[in-house]
């Protein structure tokens, strides 16, 4: 009898232990920091006393950023290569080099009827978030890349870029169109916040948003009212969302303005993780599309952001970028990468159908 026990306990616990191995993600929150390096984060873990959320994440890995054309990439190959799983060239949106549109991996979510968005701290048809959306050769087709946002089912985005819907050279007002598509659309943080459900438009800023600190908590609470409105989808949610200005803090080689901005990002990731532990189905990952700046840390003291940093270039550098994961799936996201590989394994991971 006794014995018996023992053999359907262990038979139990090898049943478990299978079935938490095996379990795949329901929702996606990836995470990109742009320009974020190593050293960007560690100034951020520096200045904030030696802690940040995203090291809650349990795996971690590095992605290797070149793009087709170049050893340094842009944020429009850079993010191409994270959305759409192919190398492209330099400044290109959503295509690969023989300049073939290719479908990014949040149009395939939208495709097999998960809800999906795109949260930014710049323009919403700046490179990175065009890469997940858009199909243009140039990323400075801004107009263009607007017009994209109606060719999808795109559930949620917010951010900058109004003029790009309703002030165009074409005379065109988007937003009518948007409205039609039954979008609400908002032009501030607070209006954002207080719809639940449908789909929805956040043009928070004529153009790009504004830095840190007048940015306020706009990243982290537009994630947030992103997330409450996606998760309503029983199939699950593909969710993009990133730190745009660590980018430009570092082309302009400010450290202090880096940390403001990684800080920022950080805070984010943590509302992130906070969903991740709580559902328990939620896998989250947060890397670059490159480095900036070519940055290292030289000396620094805990819990101050005077730190002796070095920046080697007012551009992007070719070193890869960390990659940190959390929740189911996350082991699939350690040692050396390639940036065009996670296209394929969230595609895997979420059983997207082509
Ligand atoms: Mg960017
Ligand atoms: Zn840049």
């Amino acid at each position: 009898m006794k014995k018996h026990f023992v053999l359907n306990l262990i038979f139990l616990v090898l049943i478990f232990q299978s079935l938490s191995a095996q379990k795949t993600p329901k929702n996606v929150i990836f995470l990109i920091g742009d320009g974020m390096g190593i050293a960007q984060v560690y100034a951020a873990i520096v200045a904030n006393n030696n802690k940040l959320n995203l090291e809650r994440c349990t795996h971690a890995g590095f992605s290797k950023t070149y793009s087709s054309n170049n050893f340094t990439t842009d944020s429009g190959a850079g993010g191409t290569a994270l959305a759409c799983g192919v190398k492209t060239k330099n400044g290109m949106i959503g295509m690969n080099s023989d300049s073939v549109a290719v479908e990014s991996i949040l149009e395939l979510a939208a495709h097999n009827k998960l809800s999906t968005g795109i949260v930014v701290a710049c323009a919403v048809t700046h490179a990175t978030p065009a890469s997940y959306i858009a199909h243009q050769i140039n990323r400075n087709m801004y107009d263009e890349i607007a017009a994209d946002y109606l060719k999808t089912d795109i559930d949620v985005f917010i951010g900058g870029g109004r003029k790009y819907f309703e002030d165009r050279n074409d005379g065109k007002n988007l937003t009518n169109e948007l409205k039609n598509k039954n979008y609400q659309v908002v032009y501030n943080i607070n209006d954002v916040k207080a719809i639940k459900t449908g789909k929805l438009v956040g043009l928070l800023y004529e153009d790009q948003n504004p830095k840190m600190p007048e940015r306020g908590t706009m990243l982290p609470d537009a994630t947030m009212a992103a997330i409450d409105i996606l998760d309503n989808n029983s199939k699950g949610f593909f969710l993009m969302v990133e730190g745009s200005q660590i980018d430009w803090a570092c082309h302009d080689n400010n450290i202090k303005e880096e940390i403001k901005e990684m800080l920022d990002f950080d805070e984010t990731i943590g509302l992130a993780l906070n969903y991740a532990e709580k559902t328990g189905n939620t896998l989250v990952i947060v890397t670059a599309d490159h480095e900036t700046g070519g940055l290292t840390i030289l000396n620094g003291k805990f819990g101050s952001d005077d730190m002796s940093a070095s920046f080697s270039t007012k551009n992007h550098s070719g070193v890869p970028v960390p990659v940190f994961a959390y929740g189911p799936g996350a082991e699939n996201f350690t040692g050396f990468m390639e940036n065009i590989s996670f296209k394929g394994k969230l595609e895997k991971l979420l059983k997207l159908k082509k």
